[in-house]
This record gives C-alpha cells, structure tokens and sequence, in this order.
C-alpha cells in the first residue's frame, strides 16, 4: 500500500503540518471515511454536517480548485446521490 496516499485524515495531516508543536500528537490511524463533496478521508472527529462529508467549507474549496474534477460544494451537487435508487 503506498504510504503518501494512506486514509489519514486531510484535516488531521493539515493541521500537523501547519503546527507541529501544538498538533504533533494527533493520531492519525483512526479510522476515516472519504467526503462525497471533496473525495478526501476524514476521521470522526472533523465530520460535516451532513452524511459523508467533512467539516472544511466545500464551497470555497470548490472555487479555489476550478481545474480538479469530482469536487462539490454542495450535497445536492453530487450526480449519484441525485440520481437516487437505480
Ligand atoms: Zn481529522
Ligand atoms: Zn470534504
């Protein structure tokens, strides 16, 4: 299994990166899921709102990465859930 794409959590790695000294003791093997809005894993702790989605504003996301497809800034965005039951 290639380690730099491991399911850590993307809030956790960023918030260790961006301060060692104050988050350089989060876990990161806990378990994640991956965002339906962002297909990026997150642990239990940095859940969104709704369903399978992490807690990072997905709209801003979205607009400040026009170029990387499979991002939604919102649920109702996402084409397999609209689809509904087959
Ligand atoms: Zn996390
Ligand atoms: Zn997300």
């Amino acid at each position: 299994m290639p380690d730099m794409f491991h399911t850590h959590c993307h809030i956790c790695v960023s918030m260790r990166k961006g301060n060692p000294k104050k988050h350089g003791s989060i876990n990161l093997d806990v378990d994640t899921v991956t965002c339906a809005l962002c297909a990026r894993d997150f642990c239990n702790a940095h859940k969104g709102r709704s369903g399978n989605t992490c807690e990072i504003n997905h709209i801003t996301y979205r607009a400040r990465h026009p170029g990387i497809e499979g991002i939604y800034a919102r649920i109702e965005d996402v084409p397999e859930l609209e689809a509904g039951s087959p």
